[in-house]
């Protein structure tokens, strides 16, 4: 008498019993470089965040499932390199080319976007109030050194290199405000690169550089070696334009110096900024990049550049294994804005997750100068989850067949 009616009792709790999940992401492959995984795994997702991490959890347990089989699941992506304080109607540089983050972010896996310098200490709060807050991509930022951002009067006026301003600024930002930046440097010295050191020293962030100019003053050693501290961002790494390589295409002695001191080298590729026949030569003598970056404006993103998940591919291509890949563009991005809440799928964490696929063919891969490399694999952002909402599912893995979905109005039957 007893079993029947304990079996019972078990079916009723069954079939009453919420799915303790909102969405299970089934049959994929994890990579989580924070945690050292690499294989397979699914993944639940309940109230936002990451529920559980594990083989085979049970469909019935999950409201929704997403079939993932023949995917990597990845933290969300993390761009520390892009320009997206749109809409200003500045001519910056190459004209008003920032565009409006959440456009181009979940379509390529990114959830986390850093913009890198278009706003300074002067009108970060507009940047804020009509870009940031608005998104609903995570949006953080380094700080331009000059006040104006990257203005259309230049970034290399003295009297607008305010380390106290900036430092000021994102002390009043501190969730929002990771570091700052100095870039497209004309004068002949080091003030910009010595001011926007002084910021980060006072605020206690990193820096990034775009190093702009070299003449004798101004060399890749003196900035390496003496000017950048531990953990700042050599930006642009691949882009040839500083000597960073030297003659016989010879990685510059100062960026294996400046690596063994702490600095973070990023792609940072740009419109002009990454080159094959920089990038090629390098990889041979092993220097890989820290952080993956893409420099994202309406320039890049038209040209060779195009998107994070494919400047991941042309790191790939170049014989990086898809761990080390994934590594540069979540977890050492995070730990380099020291946003360690992010970029990795511990229990508890945001939900923030992107689904790969890896395609095998002939791709052309081309970099800053239209120049073409030809590769056997592409990457392809699959599904995006931002606080464990869909935000970008190319293939519908999450939606259910029309013939069974629950829609809300449905056309009255005529007769
Ligand atoms: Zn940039």
């Amino acid at each position: 008498m007893r079993k029947p009616l304990l079996a019972f009792l078990v079916s009723v709790c069954a079939l009453t019993a919420q799915p303790r999940y909102d969405l299970l992401l089934k049959g994929g492959h994890v990579i989580d470089p924070k945690n050292s995984i690499s294989r397979a795994l699914d993944v639940a997702i309940a109230g936002g965040k990451i529920a559980q991490v594990a083989p085979s959890i049970p469909a019935s347990e999950a409201r929704r499932v997403a079939d993932v089989k023949g995917l990597y699941i990845t933290p969300g992506l993390i761009d520390i390199h892009v320009h997206v304080y749109a809409g200003t109607g500045i001519r910056a540089i190459t004209g008003d080319s920032s565009v409006y983050p959440d456009g181009f972010s979940f379509r390529t896996g990114v959830t986390t976007m850093v913009d890198a310098g278009s706003a300074g200490w002067r009108n970060f709060p507009d940047f804020r109030q009509r870009v940031i807050d608005r998104a609903r991509t995570r949006v953080l930022a380094l700080l331009n050194i000059s006040g104006g951002g990257m203005d259309v009067d230049g970034e290399d006026d003295p009297a607008d290199l305010d380390p106290e301003a900036a430092a000021r600024m994102a002390r009043q930002h501190p969730d929002v405000i990771v570091g700052f930046k100095t870039a497209h440097y004309n004068g002949p010295g080091w003030l910009s690169v010595e001011r926007v050191v002084k910021a980060g020293s006072l605020a206690n962030m990193p820096v990034m550089v775009d190093f702009g100019t070299v003449n004798d003053i101004r060399n890749l050693n003196t900035l390496l070696m003496d000017k950048l501290r531990p953990g700042d961002i050599y930006t642009h790494m691949y882009s040839g334009h500083r000597d960073e390589l030297i003659e016989n295409q010879q990685i510059n002695p100062a960026m294996i110096a400046g690596r063994k001191r702490g600095i973070i080298f990023d792609v940072g590729h740009g419109g002009g900024s990454f080159y094959w026949f920089v990038a090629v030569p390098a990889y041979r003598q092993k220097f890989y990049p820290d952080v993956i970056s893409t420099d994202l404006h309406t320039g890049s993103m038209n040209a060779g550049m195009k998107d994070m998940i494919q400047v991941m591919a042309k790191i790939l291509n170049m014989g990086s294994p898809l761990e080390d890949v994934v590594r540069w563009s979540t977890w050492d991005a995070a730990k380099v804005i020291k946003r360690t809440d992010l970029g990795h799928l511990d229990v508890g964490a945001e939900a923030d997750v992107t689904v790969i696929r890896m395609d095998k063919g002939r791709f052309g891969l081309v970099d800053s100068a239209g120049a073409k490399k030809m590769g056997d694999r592409m990457l392809v952002a699959e599904m995006t989850l931002r606080k464990g909402d869909v935000v970008w599912d190319l293939n519908g893995r999450a939606s259910q067949d029309w013939t069974v979905f629950p829609y809300k109005k449905r056309p009255r039957a005529s007769h």
